[in-house]
């Protein structure tokens, strides 16, 4: 790998084929792969990760938004993709797009019957999202006779699958909460299928659903993180591979004077004589401000430097006074041996909010398998 000289994000599409090589010989022989491919899969590349899986035979993707849905059809893709979170105002592109809407509530089922038997559609795949306890998005139970009577009335739509979302599938002081979820959407789907005279598909897990809950597989999961390389467990991180390797260049080092000053409002305050890198990675970039103050640091000569002082919009300062380095030395904020994780946790945050947030700004180079 040539060494980074500037801000760069890699993506590692060899590290994608493992992970999902590895959670899928966690399913059972016929539950189906849908890719969570949303906020630009998990902030490295939506389009290359989507084509890469399209490649790997997976057998749905979902994203967030509509808009999310319309890059990858404009890339070329032709997966069924399912939009997890769709606004009415969307549903016109998202007949256009073939695009798959989760149908989370009545206002949401009527305004999606409607736009479709204006745009003369027959049997067009819908997803019905029921709540089983996160309280976010869903139809509760109650609600099952009034969609019945919906897709009785019409045939422009047609249930593709039934869903719900688990709320702590990564902890293991909920258990009890969450195998009642798995109960509760499984009477549930069972009530809607009696009801219906075809089987819709049944999904339930995320990736942590997948390892944790077996049995709550069903006939479809939803991967997102563990794709990307994140278990949410030390045993599950162990056996996945980070597919997103951030990396940039030392820009300055100083040599500052005990009780000076480094960085806006004069945060960090040196005890002794110090040497400090500037980096070309900011705010502005993904890097907030959580990671400043000595809660973050990156790695420089294989050796730790904590970010010192706050988080500026371009640029961050470390501290480099035990480290061997120079101007224009490779600068590794996170990759396959210095997790992303890591770095989160210390400052407060999860794998999912630091890799999701790094910018458009940044740099993406693609490593192939
Ligand atoms: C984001 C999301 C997922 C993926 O969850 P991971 O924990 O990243 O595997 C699955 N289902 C829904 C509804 C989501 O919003």
């Amino acid at each position: 790998m040539p060494k980074a000289n500037e801000t760069v994000l890699e993506i590692d599409l060899g590290a994608l084929t493992h992970n999902f090589n590895y959670i899928k010989s966690k399913l059972q022989p016929n539950t189906k792969f849908l890719a969570v491919v949303k906020a630009f899969a998990y902030g490295s590349d939506s389009i290359v990760v989507a084509k890469h899986l399209e490649k790997l035979n997976v057998d749905y993707l979902a994203v967030a938004y509509a808009k999310e849905g319309v890059l990858l059809r404009d890339a070329g893709i032709t997966t069924p993709i399912l939009v997890l979170h769709p606004q009415p105002i969307n549903f016109k592109t998202i007949i256009e797009r073939c695009l798959e809407p989760s149908i989370y509530s009545i206002r949401i089922l009527d305004e999606f019957i409607r736009t479709a038997e204006n745009q003369s559609q027959k049997d067009y795949p819908i997803h019905i999202k029921f709540n089983t306890g996160l309280n976010r998005l869903g139809f509760c139970k109650n609600d099952v006779d009034y969609i019945v009577s919906e897709l009785n009335r019409t045939t422009s739509i047609k249930v593709k699958s039934l869903f719900s979302h688990l709320a702590a599938s990564e902890d293991k002081n909920e258990t009890d909460f969450t195998n009642h979820q798995i109960t509760l959407f499984k009477s549930i789907a069972e009530d809607f299928k009696s009801k219906l005279n075809y089987s819709p598909l049944l999904h339930l897990c995320n990736t942590s659903g997948i390892i944790n809950y077996p049995k709550g597989q069903l006939d479809m999961v939803r991967s997102g993180i563990g794709l990307y390389g994140f278990g949410n467990s030390a045993t599950e991180d162990a056996q996945l591979r980070p597919i997103a390797n951030l990396k940039s260049v030392i820009s300055q080092i100083h040599k500052i004077e005990k009780d000076e000053t480094v960085g806006y409002n004069r945060a960090y305050k040196a005890k002794s004589v110090q040497t400090t890198a500037t980096i070309p990675i900011g705010h502005a970039d993904g890097i907030t401000r959580v990671y400043g103050k000595e809660k973050g640091f990156v790695f420089i000569n294989g050796k730790k430097a904590p970010i010192i002082g706050n988080v500026c919009m371009d640029m961050i300062m470390v501290n480099i006074s035990d480290i061997d380095c120079k101007e224009g030395d490779e600068v590794i904020i996170f990759d396959g041996s210095h997790k992303a994780s890591n770095v989160a946790e210390s400052s407060g945050t999860i794998s999912y909010e630091i890799i999701t947030a790094i910018s458009q700004r940044v740099k993406r180079i693609i490593i192939s398998d």
